[in-house]
């Protein structure tokens, strides 16, 4: 496709503004492209949409349940037996160990999700066989679309990662639950990315030397240096980079994703809509840093918390006498500022609020020592006054809010191993407060624990009725 107004280089025609407008209308065109990034939006919105009313569904079949003595119609059963059975099942541990160095693995549903988004990624980038223009006539179209659906990633893996957000807000959905979302739309961003940086160069060398393209631009340097440090944030956040180093894959997290933004806010500015993407991911991400300040400082500065610590059985025990309110199996990240104030962990509170008007609640923490923090922590319970108070940083609590959902059901069997049980005390003590303040059908509770000790393996049984 050759005009009149442009002029040859390398062999090739370079057309007018006029001619390449007119050449790309036709073929996925520039000015069009940001298509790609609002759908991608809308898919997102979608899947949030749908957690939204499975929340509000899983609500509203709780107080039915609470009503009804848990009988709900057989058709509700044999819907939510097939979503149980299609989003529950792991992989088996010896498998799911070797993925673990990559993936962290969890239970099907998640991974079903993912599943689905990829595909929906990769075939709105792919499906299209358009993927290169003639030399000289605009950017490819492979590298316009994946870009978009990259940028368009970005408020959501952002959102994502953080403690407080606006997803767990809508959805209900706890932070801890989200990380998988959270590295698997990062993963997206890095496959998009890759595609985006290779068409580029691919259509640059039809074009002129790389040397020569490199230099044309400021986009060339800051988008290699906005992917090091996407490929730096991924491959320091695979798993088995992150559990054997906790604190340096923290810290080195927050460098790059600084890093990570502000070279993809030069590389992209002024471009379409970039700008509008870059500042929603900065604003939505901001918000969540601010609610979780303002909640840090209404938790501990008006509270003042003081910890007690002692060594029980091999595990520490961690008691904070507290007005603060939690639900069962809920978390919070906890910072001793006189043992180790940079970092801060989290612990499963074992125990319930109290139900009586005007008393005290006490937060019980118990923790495994690990080879960290955790260690010196016991070493330390081993070498204090069981009475001495340790001040402390208090972040949360996290974690599902609201009714333990198990009070619905009339026989409730727990299954815990080891530390474990500390997810399941505070939900077992809630369901024998149920069944003692008559408050719902449960009637049965059976509590299986299983515990390695030197030498053997114990098995402890409870059952309450
Ligand atoms: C939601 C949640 C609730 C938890 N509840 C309990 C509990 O009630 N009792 C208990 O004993 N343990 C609990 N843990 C595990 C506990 O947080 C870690 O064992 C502890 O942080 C290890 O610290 P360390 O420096 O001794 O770890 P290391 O010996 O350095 O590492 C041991 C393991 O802990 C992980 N880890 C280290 N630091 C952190 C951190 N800051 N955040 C998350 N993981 C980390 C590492 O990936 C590694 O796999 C919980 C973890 C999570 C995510």
């Amino acid at each position: 496709m050759h005009g009149h107004g442009g002029f040859e280089m390398n062999g090739h025609y370079v057309p007018t503004m006029e001619e390449l407008t007119e050449y790309q209308s036709t073929r996925d065109p520039y000015a069009g492209s940001p298509k790609y990034g609002l759908y991608t939006i809308y898919f997102c919105g979608v899947t949030i949409g749908i957690f939204f009313l499975v929340h509000w569904f899983k609500a509203a079949l709780f107080w039915s349940k609470m009503r009804s003595g848990s009988q709900i119609s057989p058709l509700k059963s044999r819907i939510i037996a097939t979503a149980r059975l299609l989003t529950y099942p792991r992989l088996p541990y010896s498998s799911a160990r070797v993925l673990n160095y990559v993936w962290a693995i969890g239970p099907l549903g998640p991974n079903i999700i993912l599943f689905i988004g990829l595909l929906f990624v990769s075939m709105y980038c792919w499906v299209n066989s358009y993927y290169y223009r003639l030399p000289f006539y605009g950017s490819p179209a492979i590298a316009l679309r994946s870009e978009w659906i990259a940028t368009a990633l970005m408020p959501f893996v952002f959102v994502l990662g953080a403690k407080r957000n606006l997803i767990s807000w809508i959805t209900g959905v706890s932070h801890d639950k989200l990380q998988l979302f959270h590295q698997g739309a990062a993963f997206m961003i890095v496959y998009m990315s890759l595609v985006h940086t290779i068409g580029m160069i691919v259509q640059s060398l039809m074009e002129i030397p790389f040397s020569e393209t490199y230099a044309s631009s400021y986009i060339w340097w800051s988008g290699f240096a906005a992917l090091g440090s996407l490929l730096w944030l991924y491959i320091g956040s695979l798993p088995f980079i992150r559990k054997r180093l906790y604190e340096g894959f923290y810290f080195l997290h927050i460098a790059a994703s600084i890093m990570f933004v502000g070279f993809l806010y030069f590389h992209g500015t002024g471009l379409l809509v970039t700008d509008a993407y870059m500042q929603a991911t900065i604003a939505l991400f901001g918000f969540g840093i601010a609610a979780r300040i303002v909640m840090m400082f209404i938790s501990n500065v008006l509270f003042r918390h003081r910890a007690q610590i002692s060594l029980q059985g091999g595990s520490v025990r961690v008691t904070i006498p507290t007005n603060m309110k939690w639900s069962p199996g809920m978390h919070i990240f906890v910072r001793f500022l006189h043992i180790r104030p940079f970092e801060s962990h989290p612990f499963t509170i074992a125990s319930l609020p109290t139900s009586k008007e005007g008393e005290q609640n006490e937060i019980v923490f118990v923790i495994r020592p690990e080879t960290g923090f955790t260690r010196v922590l016991a070493d330390v319970a081993v070498n204090t006054a069981s009475d001495r108070k340790f001040p402390i940083i208090l972040d949360g609590p996290y974690g599902e809010k609201g009714h333990n959902t198990l009070r619905a059901y009339n026989h409730v069997l727990l299954l815990a191993g080891g530390t474990g049980i500390t997810f399941i005390a505070p939900l077992f003590a809630d369901l024998v407060r149920a069944m003692q303040q008559k408050d719902g059908p449960c009637t049965k509770i059976d509590l299986v624990w299983a515990v390695k000790s030197r030498g053997k393996d114990k098995v402890s049984r409870a059952s309450s009725c």
